[in-house]
């Protein structure tokens, strides 16, 4: 067996050992308990991952063409946010936090019953399954949510054109969202961790991962390690696709991967001899 098998058996091995994440969830739940079964706890979870992954590609943002090894990587070179535009999708953000996700959360505090904590942790093999069956789901409900939105023009001017305010996305522009659309996608991602019955620990992972994903896709910057440069074949769309779709807005629906949109004709790669379009009204 060479070292490339043996890597992949044991990768194979990891992945189905029931007991691997025990050790990290007994401590979890046998130490803070009461925070992981406090009602807020996703939401705290989500909000702090969310300014947490932000804070590195702002910090590119602000930095521009000033650090010239990061903005090699810029998808829309010389295009950066100004301080106005942060500061506009920070004050969206504030809001949205300040007079939605906030009240729902404290109304799903007062219905819902505190968790259970299960003994017994997922198989690695489950937690990745459990994540990427929940970032497929979340994908194919997206697609067809920013499609609708995208076709119906009073759906579009009501709910949706806030997010393509700017034809140049960055990290803090992700949830420079109109309040409709951040209540579908905070559903969405807290029912289908249920409809999959998912293990809280999975259940959190994917929350974290789906964070950062989302702001992946919106931060400006094809790295050498994005996400859809790790996953072969493109499977995955990542931040240039996305990036496609806030310069061509009848393009590239799907948030994460690329099937919906080949298997709707609407997919579109980034070509950079391809002359840039903006559109600031989708509507054709
Ligand atoms: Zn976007
Ligand atoms: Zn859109």
């Amino acid at each position: 067996m060479d070292s490339a098998d043996m890597g992949i058996d044991l990768w194979i091995r990891c992945l189905g050992n029931d007991s691997l994440l025990q050790p990290l969830w007994d401590n979890l739940r046998i130490n803070y308990r009461d925070y992981l079964r406090f009602p807020l706890f996703p939401i705290v979870l989500t909000v702090s991952s969310y300014f947490v992954f932000c804070l590195p590609f702002l910090f590119c943002d602000i930095m521009g063409e000033k650090w010239a090894l990061v903005h090699q990587f810029k998808i829309q070179p010389g295009r950066g946010p100004t301080a106005s535009t942060l500061l506009h999708c920070a004050g969206v953000t504030f809001y949205n936090h300040m007079f939605l996700v906030l009240p729902a959360s404290v109304a799903q505090w007062v219905w819902r019953p505190p968790l259970d904590l299960p003994d017994q942790a997922p198989s690695l093999l489950e937690l990745t399954a459990g994540v990427i069956g929940n970032l497929l789901l979340f994908d194919f409900q997206y697609f067809i949510w920013h499609l609708l939105h995208h076709k119906i023009r009073w759906l579009y001017v009501t709910f949706h054109a806030i997010h393509h305010n700017y034809s140049s996305p960055f990290a803090l522009a992700t949830q420079c969202l109109g309040g409709w659309e951040l209540v579908t996608v905070g559903f969405w991602t807290t029912l289908n961790p249920v409809v999959l019955r998912c293990h809280l620990l999975t259940t959190w992972t994917f929350m974290v991962v789906h964070v950062y994903v989302s702001i992946e896709d919106h931060c400006g910057y094809d790295f050498p390690w994005s996400t859809s440069r790790l996953i072969p074949l493109s499977i995955y769309g990542g931040p240039s696709k996305h990036d496609v779709h806030h310069q061509k807005p009848n393009t590239n629906f799907a948030p994460h991967f690329s099937h919906w949109d080949k298997i709707f004709g609407t997919h579109a790669d980034f070509s950079f001899s391809t002359p840039r379009q903006i559109h600031y009204n989708c509507i054709r």
